[in-house]
């Protein structure tokens, strides 16, 4: 009798054979509403997620320290993107926390400063932008110039990319439109020389203009895999995504150069000899960039006016590939050491040879990119034999006696090692 006239207590629907009831103290609950009630908690705790980074929100100070850790050199990149990344969160949590008014504008609308960083390859562009995601806690997408293309034409259209930030923040909307985007080869979208003429630029020119409308804030439709209705596929809104472009932009030093030198040394009659010819830093030449320059290269001026914090990376010497080789976290020579480690086999360098491979690495001109496949190289063999030599319990790399070439000695229980270690690292 009771149970006939129970009702689920939110949607009041009777139970029925095809519609049971869960019963509580006090009153009935049916499953459609069970779902309902789990839709809504599971928003709160999306939006709780979402507001994680910003009530966490690190000071540029803590943020560079952060990045310390990771990141060796490129002090002003660290220290502006540690600026920039507050400011762009600590506005995002000025407009969470201001009611919203009811009319009118408000007073002062801080706008985004997306950030482009110039720096040859493998100086920790990519590095730094995805280190920067993970100590704010937000989402991350690295995404390659070179592979988008205008929509309709073949190859990734720019939209695609929010879609992937909303994969990465496992379809938290709210988390999604605060996360960053880093966008990888920027410089290969620079405007085709005034040959092509008349061709359709869909993948250079053509992208910078697509990306536009994403980079400066747009309601982007994430398109409905699987999806039955079109009608319930989200929007995600780019006004508060992070963007941060990343190119080596080859041959801008040389329009560098031109301007800094006031494109008149050595040639002409009045060439000025006291004025040193290097009076800039080689290695810091970036750092001189103007928004005319990247305009010259090739990027619209629209394009350069949506980054306008602009930072540069320098090229990495021999002292900094030997820290990147021992100080980070996961330094490749602690890599290397723990994967020894599991065979037992204590791995060491010598200074002298973490010196080699450092100058082995810049010879290859991929700046710290180049010290894994330098590792990789020496120490292969001895990667392929050691797991079935028996008794083997140190590993030590040194410089041998011609230069940049490193000997690699297996040292055996009981044995003595051949040199006593003179300048190991580890
Ligand atoms: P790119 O500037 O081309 O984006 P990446 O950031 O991808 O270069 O760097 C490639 C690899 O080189 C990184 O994964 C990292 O291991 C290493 N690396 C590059 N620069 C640095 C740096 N300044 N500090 C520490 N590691 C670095």
């Amino acid at each position: 009798m009771i149970q006939a006239k129970a009702r689920c207590s939110f949607c009041g629907q009777p139970q029925g054979p095809s519609l049971p009831l869960i019963a509580g103290e006090e009153g009935h609950i049916c499953e459609e509403c069970v779902r309902l009630a789990s839709q809504v908690v599971g928003s709160w705790g999306r939006k709780r997620a979402a507001a994680k980074p910003l009530r966490n929100l690190l000071k540029p100070t803590e943020l560079k320290a952060e990045l310390d850790r990771y990141i060796i050199g490129q002090e002003l990149a660290k220290e502006t993107l540690a600026v920039a990344v507050y400011n762009h969160y600590k506005r995002l949590r000025i407009e969470n926390d201001t009611p919203k008014m009811q009319v009118g504008e408000p007073e002062v609308e801080i706008e985004k400063s997306n950030i482009l960083l110039l720096g040859p390859s493998g100086t920790g562009k990519t590095l730094l932008a995805s280190t920067l995601a993970r100590v704010v806690g937000v989402p991350f997408v690295i995404a390659d110039a070179t592979t988008l293309t205008q929509a309709g034409y073949v190859g990734d259209d720019v939209d695609s990319i929010v879609g992937r930030l909303m994969d990465s923040a496992e379809g938290n909307r709210e988390l999604a439109e605060w996360g960053i985007v880093y966008i990888d080869e920027i410089d290969k979208l620079a405007r085709a020389g005034e040959s092509s003429h008349g061709t359709r630029d869909v993948s250079g020119e053509g992208v910078q203009q697509a990306l536009l409308k994403l980079v400066e804030g747009a309601k982007i439709k994430i398109s409905g895999k699987g999806r039955k209705d079109a009608a319930d596929e989200p929007t995600i809104d780019t006004r508060n995504i992070l963007f941060i472009a990343g190119g080596a932009f080859a041959g801008l030093e040389k329009l560098l150069a031109k301007r800094l030198d006031g494109g008149s040394q050595g040639i002409g009659f009045h060439v000025d000899l006291s004025k040193p010819r290097e009076a800039y830093d080689q290695l810091r030449l970036f750092e001189e960039v103007q928004p005319d320059d990247l305009r010259h290269f090739g990027l619209i001026p629209e394009f350069i006016g949506r980054f306008p914090v602009i930072t540069a990376l320098h090229d990495l010497d021999e002292q900094a590939l030997i820290k990147i080789l021992t100080e980070p976290r996961n330094a490749l020579v602690r890599q290397y050491q723990s994967l020894f480690d599991y065979e037992s086999v204590q791995l060491a360098f010598t200074d002298g040879a973490l010196r080699a491979i450092a100058r082995q690495a810049i010879a290859r001109g991929t700046g710290a990119r180049g010290l894994r496949g330098v590792m990789e190289g020496l120490l292969r063999h001895v990667m392929y034999e050691m797991p079935s030599l028996d008794g083997v319990v140190g590993c030590r790399v040194s410089e041998a006696g011609a230069e940049d070439v490193c000997e690699v000695e297996l040292r055996y229980e009981a044995q003595q090692p051949t040199h006593a270690g003179t300048g190991e690292t580890a």
